[in-house]
């Protein structure tokens, strides 16, 4: 499961970050995902609740937040936002996109105690 491996890298961020501290456990996590990384939310919240079993992050609370997705038409330069990078530029109707946000994956922020 493509989110399982997701979750224990950022456990494994997390920990080392509790490491780099002196903190012996992890309170908290803020994690971002933008709706253009291919990650499930909810898979992922459930994956975290196995990830974090038997590690620092063990009862830490964790929020997602979700980023929108941001394209740029390829034609005409218009920005605006999808969730899908085959849909036609709502401008020109052309199809062809870059994306300009909402790819990303990450622990933003972390409380350790
Ligand atoms: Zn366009």
């Amino acid at each position: 499961m493509h989110e399982l491996s997701i979750a224990m890298s950022i456990v494994e961020l997390a920990e080392e970050y509790a490491h780099r501290e002196g903190a012996n456990h992890v309170r908290e996590m803020e994690l971002e995902v933008g709706e253009l990384s291919g990650v499930v939310v909810e898979a992922l919240d459930f994956a975290m609740e196995e990830a974090v079993t038997g590690t620092l992050c063990e009862g830490a609370r964790w929020t997602i937040q979700i980023v929108p997705g941001e394209v740029q038409c390829r034609a005409c330069g218009h920005r605006f936002h999808s969730r899908d990078l085959f849909a036609p530029c709502p401008q020109c109707g052309k199809a062809g996109v870059e994306v300009a946000d909402g790819e990303q994956m990450r622990l933003r922020s972390i409380v350790v105690e």
